[in-house]
Formats: C-alpha cells, structure tokens, sequence
C-alpha cells in the first residue's frame, strides 16, 4: 500500500498521466524552429487518440505552409488540424465533446490565447501548446513565456546547431527584417546554438551562404 502511494507520488511528479478524473491542464512545447515542437505536439495527440480520448488539433492562419487544414512538421509529419484566424476562434470551432485541445504555433495567436487556454483548461480540458519562445532577437516571445507560467507542464525542446552542431535554442533568421513576425522555413531560418546566435540582421556573408538554399525550398511557416 505503502509502495504504491509512493509510486503514485513519483509518477504524478514527473507526468500528467496520472491526472484521475476530468480535470484539465495546460501542457507547453516550446523551443526553436527544427526542433521538433509541431512533431512532439502531434505524438502527445496520436497518444491522446490510443488512450480513447477525442482530440482536436488547431493552428492560425498565418502559417501558411504546406496546408490550410493539417498540422505539418518540418520533416512532412501531418495531422489533421482546424485553422484558426484567433484564440476566440479555437473556442467557436471547438467540438465540445473534445477532451484533448492541441494548438500549433501558439506564438502568432496573441496574449488573448492566455487565457483562451486557462479557460478551456478549467472546463477540463487537456491544452496541449507548442510554439517558439524566443523570438528572432532571442527575445521572450508573447504569449508563449506567460503560458508557461500557467502551465502544468513544460518540455523544452531543442534543435542542431547548423553551424557546430551543438544543442540549439535559438532561432537564427537569414533575411533581412526588423519585422517581429516574418514566415518562413529552411532558407529564411535556422537553428543556432548560443554560441553561434548572431541576433538582428545578418551579415552579408551569411546571406550568401543562405542563398542557395533560399532558391531551394518551397515551404514557409514557423
Ligand atoms: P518545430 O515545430 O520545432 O519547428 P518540427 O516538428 O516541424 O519542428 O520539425 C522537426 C524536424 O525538423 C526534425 O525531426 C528534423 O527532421 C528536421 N530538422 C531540420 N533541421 C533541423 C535542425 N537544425 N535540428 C533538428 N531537426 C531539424
Ligand atoms: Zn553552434
């Protein structure tokens, strides 16, 4: 009896698994582009889906790459998803029979989906999140930080360096913009480690080096 309420204590410290009931949480995915945010997001909804529980996934709109009504990852991993213009609208599209509430790119829906969030996680649900948390300055990127802040849980995902191959946190934009918001994938982006993050505008050289690549790809998003 003993060792089993000390199981129970040591699983429901490291996992939302254990949660009896219909109580709902908030789950956060965050880290740089490539890092795999959109793929874990999807495998906790495939799990949701094994476990018998009826899932929905959402994005916004301005993610425009590959497809209006899939989840897609960087390496073409793809799920069905409802695209949404707003956090309100998650709510509006929301079937209420849905336990589990996956949102990709939480990054571009705004302070609104704080609370979006903390609403549907009060109804019980389970909110699943992903997006960046730092911006293309390195900068904590809104909402994502205050979500966080909310959440029951929190993986932190990382990607490879595209210069020296070690971890990497940060996402390094190769065009040229102050805009705090421009989309784009392999080409205009890519990982980068602290070390080798060069915020702001890149040099000319490193634009070169993009170049090729630039030409190269098709697909946009965050
Ligand atoms: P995110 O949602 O964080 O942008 P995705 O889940 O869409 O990431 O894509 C992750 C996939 O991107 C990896 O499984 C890998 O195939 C590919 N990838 C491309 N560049 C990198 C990189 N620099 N580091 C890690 N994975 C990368
Ligand atoms: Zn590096």
């Amino acid at each position: 009896m003993r060792l089993r309420l000390v199981n129970m204590m040591l699983r429901s410290k490291f996992s939302m698994e254990f949660v009896a009931g219909n109580m709902g949480w908030i789950e956060v995915i965050c880290g740089p582009m490539f890092s795999g945010k959109s793929e874990e997001l999807m495998r906790r909804l495939r799990r949701a889906v094994i476990a018998r529980k009826r899932g929905q996934g959402f994005r916004p709109v301005i993610d425009n790459r590959y497809s209006h009504n899939e989840i897609v990852s960087h390496s073409d991993i793809r799920m069905r998803s409802e695209t949404v213009n707003s956090a309100a609208d998650i709510v509006k599209v929301l079937d209420w029979r849905t336990q589990v509430v996956g949102i990709d790119e939480a990054n571009f829906l705004g302070s609104e989906l704080v609370e979006i969030a903390n609403q549907l996680a009060d109804s019980g649900k389970q909110v699943i999140l992903a997006g960046l948390d730092t911006d293309y300055m390195g900068r904590p990127f809104s909402p994502v930080p205050d979500l966080l802040a909310f959440a029951e849980s929190i993986t932190k995902t990382l990607a490879i360096c595209m210069r020296c191959g070690n971890p990497a946190k940060h996402t390094q934009r190769l065009v040229e913009s102050d805009d705090l918001i421009v989309v784009g994938a392999a080409g205009m982006y890519e990982a980068r480690c602290r070390r080798c993050f060069e915020p702001g505008i890149p040099k000319q050289e490193y634009l070169e080096f993009a170049r090729p690549r630039i030409s190269g790809t098709g697909g946009d998003g965050g």
